[in-house]
């Protein structure tokens, strides 16, 4: 088995909805569920050893995904801005829901390299606080220290909607990323506070145009942290290969998307996707950016996934159908996890 820390996943998001209608997060995340992909059982079945876990704020009204036309295009329309209050009050809460878990037991928030080190070696879930769109900061940052010192470890100035910070891409197919303008000018002044504190940038939800302000201003190898290759699934959330080359040239990195709309040629949600076509993106990305730039994202608990891995209890069997595709023992390892490490220590000013 080869342990996975992963890039991308929104167990809190599905804690956080159940806590609203009456559920436990500290139970439902420990005893497990049946429910999403993400609890502890399973991760531990799958080998899910930890990963970075996202504070999304949910839109105010629900993102209704538009159905493809007879030619297989869809065209989803980018969700609302939303309130800066509304957002931080939500923010709070899944904080709270991540520390509760930490308290019990369910899971290590990990601040560092060694964190992570010591949460795998010790068989805990290793857990670090992402930020997936920063709509509950203020323009000036005032919030930010706060964030910080909660633990956030890893930030994406946009989600895939506008903010006062930058300009996300819609859920569309086909479409290139070059969808909107980049960073605004308290979007440039967020990367600087990222690289000044230590907090990792993520590209992935942002436009092509904020891809490329954040790669001229950030001294942080750059990362997109559940984004496949555009050249085989042409969603707008995919990387074209200028955006690999980028990547690769800053010795930055990609974590797959597990998520089948993103990983299929035809940009549908059909869990009847093959692995074959996530060894595709694996081995498409591993000839831009090499083996030390590709990485796992899955996107557990954010959308439909493969059958074949189902939820974090099957985490494996992406890993064994790469090792039947050729991945020795020392790849697999840089893909499922030290490659993640590489980065984060880069970004926390970790020099070891
Ligand atoms: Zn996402």
């Amino acid at each position: 088995m080869q342990a996975v820390f992963d890039g991308h996943n929104d167990v809190l998001l599905r804690l956080w909805e159940n806590r609203n209608k009456g559920g436990d997060p500290v139970k439902e995340f420990i005893g497990g569920t049946t429910q999403g992909h993400i609890d502890l059982p399973r991760a531990r079945k799958g080998g899910l050893a930890g990963g970075l876990c996202a504070i999304y704020i949910p839109n105010a009204t629900e993102t209704v995904f538009s159905a493809p036309e007879s030619d297989g295009h869809y065209d989803t329309p980018l969700a609302e801005p939303l309130d800066r209050v509304y957002a931080f009050d939500i923010a709070s809460e899944f904080i709270d829901i991540a520390y509760k878990l930490d308290r019990a037991g369910g899971w290590k928030i990990c601040r560092t390299g060694q964190d992570i080190d010591n949460a795998l070696a010790d068989g805990d879930f290793a857990a670090v606080l992402h930020m997936e769109g920063c709509e509950a900061l203020d323009k000036d940052l005032k919030a930010l220290e706060l964030f910080y010192q909660a633990g956030l470890r890893s930030l994406g100035p946009v989600w895939s909607r506008h903010n006062i910070f930058g300009h996300g891409v819609p859920f569309s197919y086909p479409m290139s990323p070059d969808t909107a303008p980049g960073l605004t000018d308290a979007g440039r002044e967020l990367i600087k506070a990222c690289n000044s504190l230590g907090i990792l940038i993520d590209l992935s939800h942002i436009t092509e145009k904020g891809f490329w302000d954040a790669a001229k201003l950030s001294n942080q190898p750059l990362i997109a942290s559940h984004s496949n290759a555009h050249a085989l699934t042409p969603v707008a959330r995919n990387l074209t290969d200028k955006q690999l080359a980028a990547i690769a040239e800053s010795n930055g990195l990609v974590g797959l998307n597990y998520v089948t709309t993103m990983l299929r040629e035809d940009g549908q949600v059909n869990t009847a996707t093959p692995m074959s076509d996530m060894v595709r993106h694996i081995d498409y990305l591993v000839g831009k950016v090499g083996i030390d730039g590709v990485a796992l994202g899955s996107d557990y608990d954010g959308g439909p996934i493969p059958e074949g891995i189902a939820d974090a209890a099957g985490t494996q069997n992406l890993v064994q159908a790469l090792r039947e595709a050729g991945y020795g023992e020392d790849d697999l390892a840089k893909l499922c996890r030290e490659n993640w490490l590489r980065v984060l220590r880069a970004a926390w000013h970790e020099n070891h």
